[in-house]
């Protein structure tokens, strides 16, 4: 079969742009990204109009073509892209300048254009760390946290965390070697005794019976309406203080979520990373600070809240 090439002029959603920035992913069509980005840069340039030239595409890049697409926006006039499934590690292959929190996460969801070249950043678990603190008011220094999944967004999760000052990082998956991979990534990075990991033959209850847990949902079981909870351990096992946060977003409120809140925990979705990680990718690609709150304004007006 001919692979036909990337090409921006008959992409559908491309208009040329006097500053791009776009969203690439493989499907992209689900992408809420626009919505925010859109939102923040008419902000800013109602305080400064040279952010009025600013457009934010989403582009679907098949990742046979990603390095393709990256050499074609680059040439376009495009400065700053993000990342979504399934590009975040692969473009790592393509990238010569990583910051120090993707090199470490090993993954990257923003790219800047320095020069002629594409720079990776991370701002996946930054999301993460703003949203727990700011929604659930978690201090994550000598904290215990309890991931479930042990994909890309967990290894984010459970790097951002370790650095942030987390005394216990559990992580618990349905695969083991997907749960292996991950630990022997973080072990190399991390002092071992801070890092566990289980599966559902290893899981031990009495772990997590009357202690105090950020409980974080970094699987995908959830995103399709009626999905079961991935945890298994009953809510109420857990010490009063527990938090629980799940990275999905739509569905708004997981079976995860809802057995959390009644059982009387705080919780939140993960709206609110998707905020924060898209607030800090706009901060590094304009050098202004970018409001959450007109993000989140345009996010919940996209969901008809
Ligand atoms: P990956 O595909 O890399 O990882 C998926 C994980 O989910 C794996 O650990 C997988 O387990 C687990 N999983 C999948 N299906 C099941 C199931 N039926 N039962 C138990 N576990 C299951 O995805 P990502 O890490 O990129 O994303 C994970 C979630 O985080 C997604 O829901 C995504 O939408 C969300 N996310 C949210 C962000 C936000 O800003 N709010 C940002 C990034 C991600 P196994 O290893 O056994 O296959």
């Amino acid at each position: 079969m001919r692979e036909i090439p990337f090409s921006l002029e008959e992409h559908p959603c491309f208009s040329s742009p006097k500053v791009g920035l776009a969203v690439l992913g493989h499907p992209i069509a689900h992408s809420i990204s626009p919505v925010l980005h859109k939102a923040a840069l008419e902000v800013l340039s109602t305080k400064e109009p040279s952010f009025s030239h600013w457009t934010y595409e989403r582009l679907d890049v098949h990742p046979k073509e990603l390095r393709r697409a990256l050499d074609q926006l680059s040439d376009a006039g495009f400065i700053g892209l993000n990342l979504t499934i399934p590009h975040k590690v692969e473009v790592l292959d393509f990238l010569e300048h990583l910051d120090d929190e993707a090199s470490i996460m090993g993954a990257v969801n923003t790219l800047a254009l320095h020069g002629n070249k594409w720079t990776g950043y991370n701002t996946d678990g930054y999301g993460l760390k703003m949203a727990l603190e700011k929604e659930l008011s978690c201090d994550l220094v000598d904290a215990k946290i309890f991931i479930l999944g042990a994909g890309g967004a967990a290894r984010a999760a459970a790097t951002q965390t370790l650095l942030s000052g987390a005394n216990l990082v559990h992580i618990h998956n349905r695969t083991a070697k997907n749960l292996n991979n991950l630990t022997t990534l973080l072990h190399q990075e991390f002092d071992s005794e801070r890092i566990i990991g289980s599966t559902s033959q290893t899981l031990n209850d009495a772990d997590f019976c009357g202690k105090d847990w950020i409980v974080i949902n970094a699987t995908s079981l959830g995103l399709k309406l009626g999905e079961p909870s991935p945890l298994s351990i009953p809510c109420k096992q857990f010490g009063k203080q527990s938090v629980f946060y799940d990275m999905i977003y739509n569905p708004p409120r997981t079976k995860f979520l809802c057995e959390a809140e009644a059982s009387g925990f705080r919780n939140a979705n993960g709206l609110s990373m998707l905020v924060y990680q898209a607030k800090r990718a706009l901060e590094i690609w304009s050098n202004r600070e970018i409001s959450a709150e007109t993000m989140f304004e345009a996010a919940k007006s996209h969901f008809g809240d």
